[in-house]
């Protein structure tokens, strides 16, 4: 099976495998793989801006793949959703505060998008504590 002489050199972790995200199987490398992008408002890249609201589906199969571009399909894309995790990674790069107006310049967004954004994350935290929140924090804003 093995012949030798590939460029590997295995002193550094290989590439990762890829998982089907619908089945969760290991895409052996060297297998065909199938991909699409959707857009998803929850998708925020860790390095480019370009690729916020856009994730990279992959799939063990066609039939796999389908099954999950259907699923993101029926997913609703929310704007305000896309710029809370905007704003999100902009306050982690600062975690002594920002003020609103430099998070505006920081994340491209108007003030009342930031605004807009605050809101939504503010609904959907309460809907969430409503859902799960029995556990005990004491209402301080979790950052640690
Ligand atoms: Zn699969």
């Amino acid at each position: 099976m093995s012949s030798n002489g590939g460029p590997d050199d295995s002193g550094e972790e290989g590439p990762h495998p890829e998982l089907c995200d619908f089945c969760g199987a290991v895409i052996p490398g060297g297998t065909v793989e199938w991909l699409a992008l959707v857009r998803d408002s929850s998708a925020i890249h860790a390095v480019d801006p370009r690729l916020n609201g856009k994730r990279m589906l992959v799939g063990c199969s066609r039939e796999h793949l389908a099954r999950l571009v259907e699923q993101y399909k029926c997913r609703p894309f929310v704007a305000a959703e896309l710029w809370a995790g905007k704003i999100m990674r902009a306050l982690q790069r600062h975690p002594e505060g920002i003020s609103e107006e430099d998070l505006a310049a920081e994340t491209g967004l108007s003030a009342e998008q930031v605004q807009r954004a605050v809101m939504w994350h503010n609904i959907e935290a309460r809907r969430w504590l409503e859902q799960y929140g029995q556990n005990e924090d004491d209402g301080h804003d979790g950052s640690q």
